[in-house]
This record gives structure tokens, C-alpha cells and sequence, in this order.
């Protein structure tokens, strides 16, 4: 994997950084994506971003969960109950301000993280009863309403062959993956 100069020609997408194999999970493990290799040989290189670590919890970290309003989802952790919404989300907007400044071209999201899931992530207690509705993670969200006419798709989306066709398309990127 090879994060790229900004001056550099090639279609940059913004990527959760577990899934180009960076040890940035809660656990201190990746989530490394079988396709980074061949995207590259295409003309893709990355921006990587990791929002827990990068907003200051660090590896290993406390995992976490969205509950509550799925439009306005809160991140708790799992067994100490401390709220970091506030925190990620003073980080989201200074990080996507340097996507915008670095060229981003468009998004590949790590599948059901309450901080990057992209319509994939399990948003607890939306009732009140401890059931779970679908929702985006809290980055994936305000990459959405600040790059709405860019590409964006959650990994495992993309394991389909349309979609990833689709993905790349938007992209301008050619060639056989
Ligand atoms: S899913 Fe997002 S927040 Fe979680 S480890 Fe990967 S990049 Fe970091």
C-alpha cells in the first residue's frame, strides 16, 4: 500500500485505513480489503483515514456502538458508556477539509463500523427495546453531506462485480480488476 503525494496523477479515494492492512482496529488489527493491490495497478491510490485513532483514542481503544436516533446516532462505548460523539465529530470536519485540500476523489468505507460503515452499521436502542435499525457510521455520515457528488461505497459493496464496475466508472478509472 502506498499512500500517494498530493501531486501525484492518480485518482486518490479516501479508505478506512484497516482495510489497506494498517493496525489502526480497536484491537490493534486490521481488516485488510483483497482488492487494494488490484485498484492500484488500475490508477488508485489512498488517503488513508482512521477516525477513533486519528481523533485521539488511539490503539487499542474501548470498541464502541451507535445507539439511539439513527439520523443522529450517539458512539458509546461498549462497556464504560462514555459518549465520544462530540469528539469524532470536531474531528470529522478538520480531516475533511485536508480530503478536499488533497484532491479526494471518492470513499471506501470499512463495512458496519459505528465510524465508517456506510448504511451497514447497527444503530442500537432506536426503539428504546434494545433492537437495532441500519445506519452510517458517523464519519461515513458527514463525508456524505460534505462530498455528496463524490463516489462512495462500503467495502464489501464491492464485492459485487456491477457494483464494483459502477464504483470505478464514477471514478474514471478503466480496466479489468
Ligand atoms: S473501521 Fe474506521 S474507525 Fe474502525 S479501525 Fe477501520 S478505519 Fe478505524
Amino acid at each position: 500500500m502506498n499512500p500517494v503525494p498530493e501531486t501525484s496523477p492518480c485518482q486518490k479515494v479516501a479508505i478506512s485505513a484497516c482495510l489497506l492492512g494498517l493496525p489502526v482496529r480497536y484491537d490493534g488489527g486490521d481488516k485488510a480489503w483483497p482488492l487494494v493491490a488490484a485498484l492500484e495497478r488500475l490508477g488508485v491510490c489512498w488517503l488513508p483515514f482512521c477516525p477513533e485513532a486519528e481523533c485521539g483514542l488511539g490503539v487499542p481503544r474501548e470498541s464502541m456502538r451507535l445507539q439511539g436516533d439513527p439520523e443522529q446516532p450517539r458512539l458509546v462505548t461498549l462497556v464504560t458508556g462514555i459518549d465520544h460523539t462530540e469528539r469524532l465529530l470536531a474531528w470529522s470536519g478538520e480531516r475533511l477539509e485536508r480530503l478536499a485540500a488533497a484532491g479526494v476523489a471518492g470513499f471506501l468505507f470499512k463495512s458496519r463500523s459505528p465510524s465508517c460503515g456506510l448504511g451497514s452499521t447497527p444503530v442500537h436502542d432506536t426503539l428504546g427495546d434494545g433492537r437495532a435499525a441500519p445506519g452510517s457510521g458517523l464519519f461515513a455520515r458527514a463525508c456524505g453531506q460534505r462530498f455528496s457528488a463524490l463516489p462512495q461505497s462500503d467495502a464489501e459493496l464491492l464485492a459485487d462485480e456491477p457494483a464494483l464496475r459502477a464504483f470505478l466508472a464514477r471514478l474514471a478509472v478503466t480496466g479489468r480488476v
